[in-house]
């Protein structure tokens, strides 16, 4: 199963490190990448036994774009696989479905994208057609070799953070319905992650999920102790 962790804007190099003590000596057969912010991926990448991932990408690949960060720089700092239109990019930086899609474009055809989808507590009531829509305009104009390399996480906006999850059926239809259309569209098997308020204590239901092929998880991958219980529970 793949078990990747969400750090957003946390750690210094020093936490990065002792993390990295800790964690390093488990030992499992789970895929595992840690997604960090820019000014931590080296630090992470020469510390870390196991692969890490950037959580953003900007939409173009070199230039006039202050602050961002470049697909060529990620990969130059040997990152393995990057985070785009999570939904905090999408709320807090106005990232729009074309905006995921241009960084989609520029990244899968070089490495791994983690897609994140999913609906806000308002759209309960249209999740599909919204899902349907997020998916659809972020793949937009990708060649079929290239979504080989896109793997969706499915994170409903209102289950990130809060300690509120959906079902299980309902992560099981969701995910459903995710693989079909993305299948009769690309004819592509897609890997679908969950994310939204994982835990050690809730995962073992989740893992249960037949369609379900790992968690994207934020706050208990932060410490090293409580990721290894999450991903053994
Ligand atoms: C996330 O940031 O992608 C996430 C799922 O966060 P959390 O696990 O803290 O809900």
């Amino acid at each position: 199963m793949i078990f990747y962790g969400n750090w957003k804007l946390n750690k210094t190099t020093k936490e990065v490190m002792e993390f990295f003590d800790s964690f390093n000596n488990f030992v499992t057969a789970e895929k595992i990448c840690f997604f960090v912010s820019p000014a931590l991926i080296q630090t992470a990448v020469e510390k870390s036994k196991f692969p890490i991932g950037a959580q953003n990408i900007c939409y173009a690949d070199f230039g006039a774009y202050t602050g961002e960060t470049s697909i060529v720089q990620a990969l130059d700092l040997k990152c393995q696989s990057v985070l785009i239109g999570h939904s905090e990019r999408r709320s807090k930086f106005f990232e729009t479905d074309e905006v995921v899609n241009k960084k989609v474009v520029l990244c899968a055809p070089h490495t791994e994208c983690v897609l994140c989808v999913g609906e806000t507590k308002e759209q309960l009531n249209e999740k599909y057609q919204v899902l349907e829509k997020q998916l659809f305009t972020a793949l937009l104009g990708i060649e079929k070799q290239s979504l080989q390399n896109v793997i969706i996480a499915y994170e409903p906006v209102w289950a990130i953070g809060t300690g509120l999850t959906p079902h299980v059926d309902e992560i099981r239809d969701t995910i459903d319905f995710i693989k079909a259309i993305l299948k009769s569209k690309y004819d592509v098997k897609f890997k679908v992650l969950y994310g939204g308020s994982v835990n050690s204590k809730n995962v073992a239901e989740f893992k249960k999920i037949d369609n379900i092929d790992g968690f994207l998880v934020g706050g208990a991958s932060l410490d090293a102790q409580s990721f290894e219980d999450l991903i053994k529970a």
